[in-house]
């Protein structure tokens, strides 16, 4: 692995195994192998691929580098990563996760594991006093995302942590729209820290996969024998398309996040908005808290439009985002929520949640700002 002490963005070029062992290759090559040479009858480092295999060795190295972890492990997506961390739980344990989680980990927890024995409290989980009166004997584990998805609702991670910490609970974090880059949650108290990385840290759009790290010696032993056992694992090809990303990643970021600030200021001032939602603004409600643990505002936006009716039209008039329900790649992604990212999801749930009709989610990529703008204001022109 490379040296810990590099900073991030080093850290991002370099991760892990920086090159090739073997050849001194400049990149680690895609290892299409399914088993491995038994010298003399003896296994070496690599036996078989479902175990391991060098391709995705260097982006496992890499989350765990980049997050402070003492292993990572990276999965086929990132709903894999998140049932894989979850898979730390056992029949009769109860979690507390948050009411606004993202769709497709609501889904699991509330379709898939109460059939597993494993119940869930939904919660306000920005309000401590909700987590507290929602542990029960059989409680095991918090589940924290933040910001949250599309809202960006703020939780104190420090503070989460330390009522797990008390209560001897397990903290999961999804940690995937602020990237280690901008918030590193083992070092603020969480337990696993879980990524989508088809998001940002792939970050072309052009593959899926899921990371998880820890800094738990014996959480890692326990995953990384549930990763063997059941096998949700990242193919070699998906590892070299990952790693690829990542080496990009502060490029990306910086630059999205800047055209992110500048999107939602002007949305902001826009007489069709009714309403933006991005930590960086100045009267983003939980701004001090956001800052006291990530160290940017990320490059995702929402933001609602006054009249239902407009939604359509702006949909068919953008033409630079593609329309879709993803986030995190070079080219901008507009999504409506309520028919797209947060589609399983029942309307009376969203309504509760404030998730209307009118609410649309803006992943900002490194496209020339001014063109995005150009676009939007254009598009928003007609409603
Ligand atoms: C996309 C996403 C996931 C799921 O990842 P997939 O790669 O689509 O399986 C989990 N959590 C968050 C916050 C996401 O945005």
């Amino acid at each position: 692995m490379a040296d810990k002490t590099y900073r991030p963005a080093t850290l991002l070029v370099h991760q892990g195994i920086d090159r090739d062992p073997a050849t001194g290759a400049s990149t680690v090559p895609i290892y299409q192998a399914s088993t491995y040479h038994h010298t003399g009858g003896q296994p070496g480092e690599y036996d078989y691929a479902r175990s391991g295999n060098p391709s995705r060795q260097q982006v496992e190295d890499a989350i765990a580098l980049l997050e402070g972890g003492v292993r990572g492990f990276a999965y086929a997506t990132g709903m894999a990563a998140v049932g894989s961390a979850l898979a730390l739980l056992k029949s009769g344990d109860h979690l507390i996760a948050p009411n606004d989680l993202y769709g497709g980990s609501w889904r699991y927890l509330s379709m898939i594991l109460p059939d597993q024995g494993i119940t869930t409290s939904f919660v306000d989980i920005t309000d401590l006093q909700q987590i507290e009166d929602a542990i029960t004997p059989a409680t095991r584990a918090i589940f924290l995302e933040t910001p949250s998805n599309p809202l960006f609702n703020i939780t104190d991670i420090r503070a989460v942590a330390q009522i797990a910490r008390d209560r001897g609970l397990l903290t999961l974090l999804d940690n995937t729209f602020m990237t280690p880059l901008l918030q590193r949650p083992l070092d603020l108290g969480i337990d696993v820290v879980i990524h989508s990385g088809t998001k940002f840290l792939g970050g072309h759009s052009d593959l899926m996969a899921g990371l998880i790290t820890t800094a738990d010696p014996e959480l890692a032993r326990r995953l990384k024998q549930f990763q063997n056992a059941f096998g949700a694992v990242l193919a070699p090809f998906d590892s070299f398309l990952l790693s690829r990303g990542i080496k990009t990643l502060k490029l990306r970021l910086e630059t999205a996040q800047q055209s992110a600030q500048a999107l939602a200021e002007r949305l902001q001032a826009h007489p069709a908005v009714a309403k933006v939602w991005y930590p960086g603004l100045a009267d983003f409600t939980a701004r001090a808290l956001h800052s006291s643990q990530a160290s940017g505002a990320g490059a995702v936006l929402s933001f609602e439009l006054k009249d239902k009716q407009a939604i359509e039209p702006l949909l068919q008039r953008v033409k630079l985002p593609i329309i879709a329900p993803s986030l995190g790649g070079v080219e901008t992604i507009l999504t409506h929520c309520w028919s797209m990212s947060h589609a399983a999801i029942p309307a009376e749930t969203k309504l509760r949640l404030g998730i209307h009709e009118t609410l649309l989610r803006i992943s900002v990529g490194i496209e020339d700002v001014e063109d995005l703008w150009d676009d939007f204001a254009a598009a928003l022109e007609s409603v």
